[in-house]
């Protein structure tokens, strides 16, 4: 039976991942911070399981800054698998607080690799990239070897990340890998991403909660996907033979405008009664061309996206139209 650490287990990836190793007989452990206003709604169904709650599924309290710690955990779990997802993942946020995004995401990130280096036998490692680093892409779609042009802070700290990982594998030998993500949604999404906003306000005015949704621009364009699709890479990157980037995306590009048709519609409603803008929630600098070709993916690990986008925005309603807490 194998052991996984997991980064960031209380978020969106985090919590399915944890599901899908749980499923194949793994033993979990999950670093969570120590800051009181963590939410672990999105891992209560495990937690509260007493099957498997401290029998497979363990939770431990580190900060990712405190070495010390991680070091102390990595020798007592001795993980075969470290799964790196945490981090401020919220591009705009970046702008307010680049400082501690870059302290996070890079200097973490690196901070986990210098840990690693020192291992006797180091775990196999995963290091969860973003498309942001693209940025203004030279190319489109992109792929494994497109050159980083990040246009956000965020970017910037996850550019720095992705680096770091692979120079560590070239130099140090470590099997550690990066997964290049495009966006990735589901019903566990924050709810400050315009996806979650969009399926949680068209089901909060279907049931006559809410008459409007604030937004910024319609036209943005992104290749969104289906988290519990991109989960499942994870798990398959760390069990091929050999480390290496992989890009994992659908390819397609829709407009914000396609989650307010497919959602609205779905609740039987016209997007266009209910949609106000407002220039708050338009970026200084928003990448508008980021697809990805996931070519490589499909032949190193079989895998492609299973979720349509249509059906991935209806099952996000579906889920905010139940939810009595939204
Ligand atoms: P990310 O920026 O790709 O990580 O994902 P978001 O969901 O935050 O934003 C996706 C796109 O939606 C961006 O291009 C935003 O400019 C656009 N957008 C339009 N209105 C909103 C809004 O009200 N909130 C957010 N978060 N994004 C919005």
């Amino acid at each position: 039976m194998k052991t996984a650490l997991i980064t960031g287990i209380t978020g969106q990836d985090g919590s399915y991942l944890t599901e899908l190793l749980l499923d194949k007989g793994y033993d979990v452990h999950g670093i969570v911070r120590r800051s009181s206003s963590v939410v672990r709604s999105r891992i209560d169904h495990l937690t509260r399981n007493s099957s498997i709650y401290q029998k497979r599924l363990h939770l431990h309290y580190a900060d990712l800054d405190d070495a010390t710690t991680i070091r102390r955990l990595l020798n007592r779990i001795r993980p075969d698998e470290l799964y790196h997802l945490a981090g401020q993942t919220h591009v705009a946020v970046s702008f307010e607080v680049p400082e501690s995004t870059c302290q996070f995401a890079a200097m973490g990130t690196l901070g986990l690799l210098e840990i690693l280096r020192d291992c006797e036998s180091p775990p196999r490692f995963l290091n969860i990239s973003s498309s942001e680093v693209y940025g203004a892409p030279v190319e489109t779609p992109q792929n494994e070897l497109t050159a980083h042009r990040p246009v956000t802070p965020y970017g910037v700290a996850k550019s720095f990340a992705t680096h770091m990982v692979r120079v560590y594998r070239e130099s140090f030998g470590l099997f550690a890998c990066n997964a290049i993500c495009f966006n990735h949604e589901s019903p566990r999404r924050g709810e400050s991403f315009v996806t979650k906003k969009i399926t949680r306000s068209a089901a909060r005015i279907k049931r006559g909660l809410e008459s409007k949704l604030i937004l910024g621009s319609l036209d943005a364009r992104r290749d969104w996907g289906y988290a519990p699709d991109f989960v499942n890479a994870f798990w398959r990157i760390l069990q091929t033979e050999s480390a290496g980037d992989l890009v994992l995306s659908t390819g397609i590009l829709h407009q914000v405008r396609d989650w307010l048709e497919v959602a609205f519609e779905h609740v039987g409603l016209n997007w266009s009664d209910y949609v106000e803008f407002d220039e708050r929630y338009m970026r200084k600098a928003d990448p508008q061309t980021l697809v990805g070709d996931s070519k490589l993916a499909q032949e190193r690990i079989g895998w492609s996206p299973q979720m349509s986008f249509e059906d991935m925005v209806r099952a996000m309603v579906d889920a905010d139209l139940v939810d009595h807490g939204s």
